[in-house]
């Protein structure tokens, strides 16, 4: 059966009939048929998305009826939170205890968004003249939202709830790896009441379906998570027509372990920290900066714990990292893994690739890397870390922000004065300490430098998604 794309309400096939096969990575083979968008559906989409936003319901009704029916959706995610669960883990070749955990986030958004929906207002402003200054939050207008491979409903979800939220209408482009879970939680956003063309998914190639939404002058919003690459493009077709862009992009992010670190709890949260998502996480501490006096029993200890990682089927209860999503990303950490080689990193272990089908690769640890080795500047998006040693903390501050990205980042420490001074002078947009996470629904998420552009999540999302007016009321 073919999966069909979403547009006006309805399930239907591309303009031109196009199909393409979608690869299950846990063993290689075509597992789904998927429309495929071409620039006509593009338009027919965009159509779709401006009539309903001039004139159908979603906008004009009461943000706290928007409300409710995002309400609504998040019920229905979890009703369906298995089933949801297993199609992600199969077509991301993530571990289904992941995958579970992710559909938790989406519902979670949407309820998040469903209570936010009628907290979204403006100001009253003191102003010279007699009257009344105050400014309206307004809807943007059509958004287009892109997402990548690695965590896909999550991602296009935390596009697609604050735009719904904010009364806006959409067209969601999903990775084309990975379109299955985005077009299932749209049927589920009708079933709870979004108006037919309020929002409309179609998958398909970024350099013909995006490109030719991109490019569309009746785009508001353009709401882009992928690479730095890919993001300078969308970025530039943006400029074309002065269309409002958000970006969330790539990072290489430090982990910064001191010393007086907790080592018992700093190192498991470190492996997860770069191996969660088999390394394909653009949070991934890719970097692990130690201080000297405890390098070698780190990486030590860290490159045990890799060894332990349970790689496995991603249905299968036990796995902890299941394949990557990819031939293509595999053959990129290898490639990397040389290179890194080559610059003089030490191997310490894994790397290698396992007997059988799919796109498994066993997480790798190289250490006694140098901050200036393409393997530390470059974005990997694999099972691949860097171990890097520092004597200070000037020298771990100066070297966790000599990168072109500041996305995210971890320090280790148990002295209170120094946590606060290092979280502060790490150049990034989250950071967390004595943790590795640093993702939450209720909290802005976002890049410095060329990790991106504008905050999603929590409410500095709904500054993306709307428009800011200020209207003044003349007393006399
Ligand atoms: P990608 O940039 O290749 O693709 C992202 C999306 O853009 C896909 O839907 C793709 O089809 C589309 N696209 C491709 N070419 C396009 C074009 N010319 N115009 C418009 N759209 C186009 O990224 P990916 O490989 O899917 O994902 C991995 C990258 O995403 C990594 O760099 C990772 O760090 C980044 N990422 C960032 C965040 C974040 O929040 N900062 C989160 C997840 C992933």
């Amino acid at each position: 059966m073919t999966e069909l794309l979403v547009l006006g309400g309805e399930r239907v096939a591309a303009a031109d009939g196009a199909t393409t096969e979608v690869v299950e990575p846990s063993t290689g083979n075509a597992a789904w048929e998927v429309a495929q968008a071409s620039a006509e559906d593009a338009r027919r989409a965009l159509d779709v998305a401006v009539d309903a936003f001039e004139s159908g319901p979603w906008r004009r009704m009461s943000a706290r009826e928007r409300g409710h029916i995002l309400t609504k959706a998040s019920f229905l995610i979890r009703d369906k939170a298995e089933e949801l669960a297993t199609l992600e883990a199969r077509n991301g070749g993530k571990p289904i205890s992941g995958a579970r955990a992710e559909i938790d986030i989406v519902a979670n958004t949407y309820e998040y968004w469903g209570g936010a929906a009628n907290k979204i207002f403006g100001e009253t402003i003191p102003i010279v003249p007699p009257g009344l200054d105050v400014t309206l939050r307004e809807p943007v207008g059509p958004c287009v939202l892109i997402s990548p491979w690695n965590f896909p409903a999550v991602i296009a979800n935390w596009k697609v709830a604050p735009a719904l939220a904010c009364g806006n209408t959409a067209v969601l482009k999903p990775a084309s790896q990975t379109p299955l879970t985005a077009l299932a939680i749209a049927d589920i956003l009708m079933e709870a009441g979004v108006p037919e063309g309020t929002l409309s998914v179609l998958p398909g190639p970024g350099s013909t379906t995006a490109a030719a939404l991109i490019a569309d002058p009746r785009v508001a919003k353009i709401g882009f998570t992928g690479s730095t690459e890919v993001g300078t493009q969308v970025m530039a077709a943006a400029a074309a027509n002065i269309t409002r862009v958000s970006l969330e992009l790539g990072g290489k992010s430090a982990n910064v372990v001191f010393d007086d670190a907790d080592l018992d709890v700093a190192i498991p949260k470190s492996l997860w920290s770069v191996f969660d998502n088999a390394g394909q996480d653009c949070c991934a501490r890719s970097r692990q900066f130690v201080q000297r006096a405890i390098y070698d029993d780190y990486v030590e200890r860290f490159s045990k714990a890799t060894e332990a990682i349970a790689i496995g089927e991603p249905l299968d209860e036990a796995t902890e990292m299941g394949p990557l999503i990819s031939q293509g990303q595999r053959q990129t950490s290898l490639d990397y893994l040389s290179i890194g080689q080559e610059e003089g990193a030490r191997l310490v272990t894994g790397g290698d690739v396992p007997d059988g089908e799919g796109f498994y690769l066993r997480p790798a640890v190289l250490a006694d890397v140098d901050n200036s080795w393409r393997v530390a500047r470059e974005e990997i998006f694999g099972p691949v870390v860097c171990i890097l040693p520092f004597d200070t903390e000037e020298e771990a501050i100066r070297l966790a922000n000599d990168t072109h990205y500041g996305l995210s980042g971890s320090v280790w420490t148990r002295d209170i004065g120094r946590a606060i001074r290092v979280a502060k002078a790490i150049r990034t947009g989250v950071i967390s300490v004595n943790s590795s996470s640093s993702v939450f629904t209720e909290a802005p998420f976002g890049g410095f430098k060329q990790s991106g552009l504008g905050r999603e999540m929590g409410m500095h999302a709904a500054a993306l998604y709307t428009e800011v007016k200020n209207v003044y009321f003349s007393e006399e």
